[in-house]
């Protein structure tokens, strides 16, 4: 697969970085590294597409800001790529308008925008797939008794998190590694934001704990807290279903809050980030944080 990067700012180097030190050099065809003080509105984009731009099969912009993402799509069309990552780590690097703007103007390209890079998964878009096998959404092999004997990085997040955060794993007493993994992501340089996103009522730096936490729970086989609803208060005919309306993993795209065959309520804890808004909103206070363990579904 040929990937063509639009990378700036130390965001972007980081995870090109990441990306060849992870064998992934020879796969990149092209790269083309822009200012961070670009302007925020771009009439023509015609001075910033490189010349001589090789064949590629996947365009990648990392860290780029407001209408300069437009050039995806001109990438796209030059390279003859079909399928575009464009991740979103902060609300004003991609408000939604530009988002649906970039999308329109190339309906032959397949383009994903996760929300952050590390809630990246396979989409049913081969060269997409084929980076997100290896790229996004953690996935982690542990072997624990009480304490973390091993843990290997399956799938890594794109800006080299995971790698940072499993290192400081070991010995780590099981039960306090989703803690701990959470802690070590904040002391990492990410670049998700910690400004809320209107379109999904959390921050991008809360939405990436979540994914790691996430890979530890599944990698241990339980979680050690989450939103819980009691079955004798969730009644959906009497609310307007405020908890899968608001749940930040659900805008995502997650299968956090979903309707059991009863019509109630359920919250699955491997994904559940315990950020509390579904409990806020729930209008029949039917949902609490419980801590204890939680064991996972097979
Ligand atoms: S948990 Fe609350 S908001 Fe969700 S369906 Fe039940 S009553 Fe409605
Ligand atoms: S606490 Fe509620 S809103 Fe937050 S992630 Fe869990 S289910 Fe979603």
């Amino acid at each position: 697969m040929k990937i063509y990067l639009l990378i700036s700012g130390k965001y972007g180097s980081r995870v090109v970085n990441n990306l060849a030190e992870h064998g992934m050099a020879s796969n990149i065809v092209g790269m083309e590294e822009f200012p961070q003080d670009l302007p925020e509105f771009i009439e023509d984009f015609t001075s910033y597409i490189p010349q001589n731009l090789p064949p590629a099969d996947l365009i990648i912009a990392v860290g780029l800001s407001g209408d300069i993402n437009m050039i995806v799509t001109y990438i796209a069309q030059e390279t003859g790529a079909k399928s575009a990552i464009i991740p979103v780590y902060d609300p004003q690097q991609m408000p939604p308008g530009l988002q649906k703007e970039i999308q329109e103007s190339a309906p032959d390209v397949r383009i994903v925008f996760p929300k952050p890079f590390c809630s990246l998964e396979p989409v049913g878009d081969a060269p997409i797939d084929e980076f997100a096998t290896r790229f996004g959404k953690p996935v982690l092999f542990i072997k624990s008794d009480r304490y973390i004997k091993k843990v290997e990085v399956l799938r890594g997040a794109p800006c080299g998190s995971t790698d940072y955060i499993v290192r400081g794993l070991w010995s780590t007493p099981a039960e306090e590694a989703e803690s701990s993994a959470t802690l070590k992501l904040h002391n990492y340089p990410c670049n998700a934001s910690s400004d809320t996103d209107p379109a999904v009522g959390d921050t991008s730096m809360h939405l990436a704990s979540y994914q790691i936490k996430e890979a530890i729970k599944r990698g241990l086989g339980f979680a050690m807290k989450t939103a819980v609803v009691d079955p004798e208060k969730c009644n959906p005919e009497k609310c307007q279903e405020e908890c899968i309306k608001s749940c930040p993993q659900v805008l995502i795209g997650l299968d956090t809050v979903t309707f059991n065959p009863d019509k109630m309520a359920e919250i699955d804890p491997a994904t559940c980030g315990y950020c509390e808004i579904c409990v806020r909103e729930c209008p029949l206070d039917a949902i609490e944080i419980k801590s204890g363990r939680f064991k996972l579904n097979e």
